[in-house]
């Protein structure tokens, strides 16, 4: 008697190749098996007829330190019912404050929450958080890191110029910090670039990256704000040669949707000149909730740029646990795996689609989230 069969649905999972139908065993937590019928008995049977099942949904770039942050939304409510099973905070806590987010949220929410640690000791408690440079507390972030080194997988920062200035003048001494970081605790490094400090263009920090590192807000609109724009595209909405260059070095190109950080034009221009990121996100927090909304909210917009479904889940599955060091046992229902299962509801209509700059889109696929599975035990 198995504990779970998730009968009858469609199953997209891209690390195995397998778009069909299919039905899922599983039982203490884990995929036992996936084939096109099977009649054996279990504890307990979702019938997925009619709708997609995926792995479950990896969201790379989020902002949970919930409480603890501004920026912090609670992940079961936000990510978990929401279809997401796994997520990346993207550097809400820092050094000075990483064990109120491991004890209060990472221990006790149901959502698997993987930490980047904020190069800055205070995180993202009230920014600019490296306008002032004594806030980078180089011993304290290695020794935390190494602390806890079977969670957090790399470091944060973030680049912009005034009004955002996260990090003012300080962007060359902060990169190769934590650059050192990175090498000295194994781990890799998310670089949110928006506006460049001045002489520091984003060509250099692409330079300073290695293979497995990150840089996010990859689809983000130009804006007369923010410059000089660290943008992927050039001035004929092509995409730069050091980008492509780094994408061809290992450099993983995430979107991150975020409230300011997605654009419709952007990412129509770089798809036209065949650059796929590496993956989708949604960089959800309390400023995001209007403009990204949830994932498959997100997964939907790409749908109306014309990515088929399979690819979207691919960058919200199969990449993202690569990134993370978890390929094969997170984002796939290969047997053996993580019984994290996301069950949507695939709509079809007319429907409109907005990114952060208020542009709208049409689409005709709306996708919902129906059921979710983490670890074995059905969530919602
Ligand atoms: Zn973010």
């Amino acid at each position: 008697m198995y504990d779970l069969i998730v009968k009858n649905g469609t199953l997209i999972d891209p690390y195995q190749n397998i778009e069909g139908r299919r039905d899922i065993v599983v039982s203490e937590g884990k995929v036992v098996s996936v084939d096109e019928e099977i009649n054996s008995a279990a504890k307990r049977v979702v019938d997925a007829s009619g709708r997609i099942v995926t792995p479950g949904l990896i969201d790379l770039h989020t902002h949970v330190y919930w409480g603890g942050t501004p920026l912090g939304v609670d992940p079961d409510s936000t990510c978990l019912m929401r279809g997401v099973t796994t997520v990346l905070d993207a550097g809400s806590a820092g050094c000075n404050n990483f064990l109120g987010f491991r004890k209060f949220i990472i221990e006790r929410c149901k959502t698997r929450i993987i930490p980047l640690l904020h190069i800055s000791s205070v995180g993202l408690i009230k920014p600019p958080e490296l306008e002032d440079i004594r806030n980078l507390d180089y011993d304290g972030a290695v020794e935390v890191a190494e602390a806890n080194k079977n969670l957090i997988k790399g470091f944060k920062i973030r680049f912009a110029s005034p009004p955002n200035n996260h990090i003012g003048k300080n962007g060359p001494q902060a990169m190769r910090l934590i650059r050192e970081a990175a090498e000295d605790t194994g781990g890799i490094i998310m670089v949110h670039p928006k506006s460049m400090s001045p002489g520091f263009p984003l060509e250099e920090i692409l330079n300073l990256l290695r293979k497995s590192d990150i840089v996010t807000h990859c689809f983000a609109p130009t804006h007369p704000l923010y410059l000089p724009h660290a943008e992927i595209l050039d001035e004929d909405g092509k995409v730069l040669p050091s980008v492509k260059r780094a994408t061809q070095r290992g450099i993983n190109f995430d979107v991150g949707h975020g409230s300011g950080n997605f654009s419709f034009d952007t990412a129509m221009k770089a798809l036209a000149d065949d650059f796929l990121p590496t993956t989708i996100s949604t960089d959800i927090n309390t400023a995001a909730l209007k403009t990204a909304k949830d994932m498959p909210t997100t997964m939907s917009k790409f749908l109306a740029l014309g990515l088929p479904l399979s690819k979207v889940v691919e960058l919200i599955t199969a990449n993202p646990a690569k990134v993370l060091g978890f390929e094969g046992v997170l984002g796939t229902l290969k047997p053996g795996a993580e019984a994290d299962i996301t069950v949507l509801e695939l709509e079809t209509g007319e429907y409109t689609f907005y990114d952060v700059k208020g542009e709208s889109f049409r689409g005709k696929d709306l996708l919902k989230p129906h059921t979710v599975i983490k670890g074995g035990e059905i969530v919602t």
